[in-house]
């Protein structure tokens, strides 16, 4: 147990409270506990019963639910619970827009204890009947089931990275002597993997495949695989498994074909010859040799992907990549200020030890109750204490920056004289996501418009494999960033990564660059930065082309005399 899956159970007590009707007294005191525990950015694993106790909203029954869950993974209360409420309905309870008191009419009046049974109803039109559900209701659950069935058995590349070496590690030892590749989709970084490859290769082909048996972590299923392929599941962990084997002469082929993606390998190089034709020549020895030996550029394995890297390599068009280490400083952060977990002077101090130059803190703007945002006086004061830090940490420093809010019309949260009083501004799109591309695209223009947006946010507000993010048209708003000088992030938390990397090339070629950055709201929240150098390598992102590989003093100049370009209206 941790500290996220003791919220959750809270979560989900409260939940069941309200879907089986308890004493609305209780449920109020259980959600301002929870409340209370959201906004600290204490650890519950790293508290005494007595402290617990003390948090303001918990009280004595809570706290025994808590220390109960540190002990054994739950509590009486949430036991006696679950202990009435059907799976199905547990799994309908987490889908969006239906709250408890809707789930337990479906349940009441049509029976519907699944997500399937649910699907049905909806799909014979049944749910809009009811009253207080109406035809848009029944069909966001329609759209929301639909989209919780297409992400089945998908994961996020962070979630997986770590399993996926592992897995590979166990077959290195099986397979010690042999070739071993890990391919597909994998080996490209793609953002969401819904299945870990391998390629094997043997001298002799010959009774190799049965060491398959002793690896105990996978069910098998014979029926699916083949001479060449063994396919089966991961046996906790809802993922897809497929070890291929090949002789030890066709590895460096066979591996090409299964890392790259259909796309890539359909790749016209010239008149009627795909990529994949010409791999399926087998005329070379190494992955360099068949590049230059077909007159093209190496292209990396994570851009194998079918977005135009074939021309480009023809065209000796692609850059250095960019690589972790080119990165010199963190924009886009959060700290206590807002909704973040550590203090201004604890993110600011973890950044410097990791050896970072510089660090942005952009808190949220004052529209953002619900995250903590900041009014006026809380800015002053914040610039102050950056302003001390600035002295005590040079030559390390803390650029003033604020996350504002895109309000529905395009304007920023404040006004222009607090505006100008920030080195930088990441204006970001966070409520009323319900938009259609007009709109959002509308919304997005105005605020690239604004002198003071320095950095685009999170351009879609998608959540990969939560919500699709709303409609953008992806051109007009590079176009607007190009005449406007803005970047665009690539928010390098794994659930956004948004900008989405098949846009990066078109944004490179407009001028436009973009700035890792990974929004976050603890200090361990840097090492997202990872993921999006890894995104961004995928749409050929180099160093040249991003904002924080820039130095500290480079930086410096390039926010001040962007700054100082800025004619305001009202003079
Ligand atoms: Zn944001
Ligand atoms: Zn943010």
């Amino acid at each position: 147990m941790d500290h996220k899956t003791i919220l959750k159970n809270l979560k989900l007590c409260i939940q069941l409270m309200e879907l089986h009707e308890e004493n609305s007294f209780k449920i109020r005191s259980y959600q301002s506990a929870l409340n209370s525990l959201e906004r600290g950015d204490q650890d519950l694993m790293d508290l005494s019963e007595d402290e617990i106790q003390k948090i303001p909203g918990v009280g004595k029954s809570i706290s025994e639910a808590i220390l109960s869950l540190k002990e054994s993974e739950s509590f009486a209360l949430l036991d006696e619970l679950l202990e009435k409420t059907p799976t199905g309905i547990l799994e309908i309870l987490q889908i969006k827009g239906l709250g408890p008191k809707k789930v337990k009419i479906l349940w009441q009046e049509l029976g519907i204890t699944s997500t399937h049974e649910l699907m049905e109803a909806c799909q014979s039109g049944k749910v809009a009947k009811i009253k207080g559900f109406g035809e848009k209701t029944q069909q966001t659950i329609i759209e929301n089931l639909e989209f919780k069935a297409s992400n089945e058995g998908k994961w996020l590349y962070a979630d997986v990275e770590e399993i996926i070496e592992n897995l590979s590690n166990d077959l290195k030892a099986l397979y010690e002597g042999s070739e071993l590749a890990i391919v597909g989709d994998f080996a490209r970084k793609t953002e969401i993997i819904a299945e870990a490859e391998w390629l094997i290769g043997m001298e002799s082909l010959f009774g190799g495949k049965e060491k398959l048996k002793k690896w105990s972590a996978i069910q098998w299923d014979m029926a699916a695989s083949g001479p060449f392929a063994w396919r089966g599941k991961l046996k906790d962990f809802d993922l897809q498994i497929t070890v291929h084997f090949c002789s030890k002469k066709d590895f460096i082929w066979k591996k090409m074909i299964l890392s790259a993606s259909p796309l890539f390998l359909n790749e016209n190089v010239a008149d009627k010859t795909s990529i994949g034709d010409l791999i399926h020549k087998k005329d070379f020895n190494s992955e360099e040799e068949f590049f230059s030996k077909n007159e093209l550029q190496f292209i990396p394995v994570e851009m194998r992907e079918g977005y135009g890297e074939v021309m480009l390599a023809k065209d000796k068009k692609i850059g250095k990549l960019l690589k972790d280490s080119d990165l010199k400083g963190i924009l886009h952060n959060h700290s206590t200020y807002s909704d973040g977990k550590h203090s201004l002077k604890q993110m600011a101090e973890h950044c410097k030890e990791l050896g970072f130059e510089y660090l942005g803190i952009s808190d949220h703007s004052r529209t953002a109750f619900y995250a903590g945002g900041l009014e006026v006086e809380r800015i002053v004061k914040q610039h102050q204490e950056i302003d001390e830090l600035n002295k005590e940490l040079a030559p390390f420093k803390i650029f003033k920056g604020i996350e504002s809010d895109i309000l529905p019309d395009g304007s920023l949260d404040y006004p222009d004289d607090v505006l100008a009083s920030f080195d930088f501004i990441v204006s970001s799109i966070h409520s009323i996501l319900n938009m259609d591309i007009r709109k959002a695209t509308h919304r997005l223009l105005t605020a690239i418009e604004n002198p003071y947006t320095t950095i685009l946010g999170h351009p879609t507000g998608r959540l990969l494999l939560r919500r699709a993010g709303y409609p953008i048209d992806h051109k007009s708003i590079i176009d607007s960033c190009a005449k406007n000088n803005v970047v665009i992030e690539i928010n390098a938390n794994p659930w956004r990564l948004d900008l989405d990397w098949r846009w990066v090339r078109y944004a490179m070629d407009q001028g436009v660059k973009l700035s890792i950055n990974p929004d976050a709201h603890e200090m361990d929240g840097y090492a997202d930065m990872h993921y999006g150098v890894l995104v961004g390598r995928k749409g050929g992102l180099t160093k040249e082309m991003t904002l924080n590989t820039l130095s500290v003093d480079q930086i410096t100049e390039y926010l001040e005399k962007r700054k100082s370009s800025i004619i305001s209206p009202s003079k």
